[in-house]
């Protein structure tokens, strides 16, 4: 047998070194997450955690904001780079190791620290997440009918990496201070480092950079897709008009809004350019359906992504958090989507299995048109909730309970299940590019999140949490209807799935 298909439990063993590296790296990604605003928001001086930053709410979220959108958009530059030049697996390498050193710099107390630890930090995420997450769909072949259960495993590595690091992190800041906490991120991903390295040998076959042999037709060429763009006038035009409308967005909004729809407009462009070279027909329409499932994602990580933001705030300042006399601190909240994860991540898995069994199968763009309706029925109980709150002065955290577990199923129909849709309906060669847009995606959400989040001040929870519900249904919904034009235009790339070893 060669190397990587030796099995455990069913399964390569290369998945179990992937769903460990990606353990750690989501540990000190999440620790790290939990601590940024509150260390911004605490004061200079006379906090036992050692000083904050001193920073207003606002100043805070707005960096927060950046900081969780670039995290994730750099996976383009991450995808690409593996593709170009290096590969996934030494990508995820030179990714973890940047990332030791991100976490590191954050230990040191000084403001230049801070800038260069998270600079690191987003640079270490967009080389390591992409990647790693097309290595798994890389560990199977065509048609593999494993795939999916092998996505949904690795997904519960990044929520038990999300779920040790919400419980502990706190706890050490509370003890040695906020230093500490960013300092054990980095120990933390030290050990995600060295499991990679060990774990090499069950990776031998996947990964791997391929050098451009001269005028492959299965090779990119990023400069030559830009420059077919001045053949084709219509295309020019277009790119032109999306050019001219960010360079307005940089004069009329903040900066960063500008850089960002110029970054938008080449990625928009590049997608463009994909399309026209794609050589048949069928990877078209696959392609059209994928960039349309997209739009589902980032309708998803606008809404999920308010537990961290306006949820939080949510948790914290209008729910009675005491249990048996105990106030239960408002962070532990945030372990409520790891860990209901971790409980009924092969629940939802098995109840997908089963009814393929009965051959009742249901299609990738179905569970994620469902997991959107779902997660947006979690936003009834916050619905409730500010409703209790109008009424009494406070509202029952079995509300937030609810919502997170609402959030968490709709979660497990969409996530793993786009990632493991992207590896099935991309040609090979743009695999890691397009898993790079897809976290681009999921970026914009967690920006779009932030904006809903912070209209909340202008027109008050309720009617957030009411639009949220009312907008993520009729999108889920929509997209039902549209299923089975969808589903053609894929071409059956789910429909040949079966056992291979
Ligand atoms: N919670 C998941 C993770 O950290 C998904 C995040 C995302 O796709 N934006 O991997």
């Amino acid at each position: 047998k060669q190397p990587h298909q030796r099995e455990l439990f069913g399964q390569p063993i290369g998945l179990y070194i992937l769903f460990l590296t990606e353990m750690w790296e989501r540990f000190s990604y999440y620790g790290m997450r939990a601590l940024l605003v509150l260390y911004m928001t605490t004061a200079t001086i006379g906090d036992e955690r050692g000083a904050g930053l001193g920073w207003t709410n606002s100043e805070a979220l707005a960096l927060y904001g950046w900081y969780t959108m670039l995290v994730y958009v750099m996976s383009i530059p991450g995808g690409m780079i593996a593709d170009k030049l290096i590969g996934q697996k030494k990508a995820v390498l030179l990714g973890a190791i940047i990332l030791c050193i991100g976490h590191g710099v954050l230990v040191l107390t000084d403001i230049w620290a801070f800038y260069t630890g998270l600079g690191l930090v987003i640079l270490g995420v967009g080389l390591l997440k992409p990647n790693i997450s097309t290595m798994v769909g890389g560990l199977y072949k065509e048609g593999d009918i494993r795939r999916d259960k092998g996505f949904s495993i690795f997904y519960i590595g990044i929520n038990l990496g999300s779920l040790l690091a919400t419980m502990i992190v706190g706890l050490v800041v509370k003890e040695w201070g906020w230093h500490a906490g960013f300092g054990l991120a980095g120990i933390v991903m030290l050990l995600g480092l060295i499991n990679y390295i060990y774990g090499q040998k069950y990776l031998a076959q996947v990964g791997n950079f391929v050098p451009a042999k001269k005028d492959d037709p299965n090779e990119i060429s990023y400069g030559k897709l830009y420059a077919k763009l001045f053949k084709s006038p219509t295309q020019l035009i277009f790119a032109l008009i999306l050019l001219a409308a960010s360079i307005w967005g940089w004069y009329t909004l903040e900066w960063g809004y500008g850089l960002l729809f110029i970054f938008l407009t080449a990625v928009v462009v590049l997608l463009m350019m994909i399309y026209k070279e794609l050589d048949s027909q069928v990877f078209k329409d696959r392609f059209m359906v994928l960039l349309l499932s997209f739009i589902m994602v980032i309708v998803f990580w606008g809404a999920f992504e308010q537990a961290g933001g306006l949820m939080n705030l949510y948790t914290e300042t209008n729910t009675d958090r005491m249990l048996f006399g105990w106030e239960i601190p408002t962070v532990m909240f945030q372990s409520l989507n790891a860990g209901f994860i971790i409980i009924f991540a092969t629940v939802v898995a098995s109840f997908w299995a089963k009814r393929k069994l009965k051959g009742k199968e249901a299609s990738s763009l179905f569970k994620m048109a469902l997991g959107i309706i779902i997660m947006g029925f979690g936003f009834l109980f916050m619905v409730f909730a500010a409703m209790e709150f109008e009424n009494s002065g406070a509202s029952s955290m079995i509300w937030l309970v609810l919502a997170y577990l609402f959030h968490t199923i709709g979660e497990l129909c969409l996530s793993p299940v786009a990632l493991s849709f992207i590896t099935k309906l991309t040609p090979v060669k743009y695999a890691s590019l397009m898993m790079g847009v897809y976290f681009a995606a999921t970026g914009l959400g967690s920006k779009v999140a932030g904006i809903v989040g912070e209209a909340a001040s202008d027109f008050g929870e309720y009617t957030i949490f009411l639009g949220i519900l009312i907008f993520t249904v009729i999108v889920g919904t929509l997209f039902i209807l549209i299923l089975k034009p969808l589903k053609r235009l894929t071409h059956g790339a789910e429909d040949n799935e079966r056992m291979m070893h």
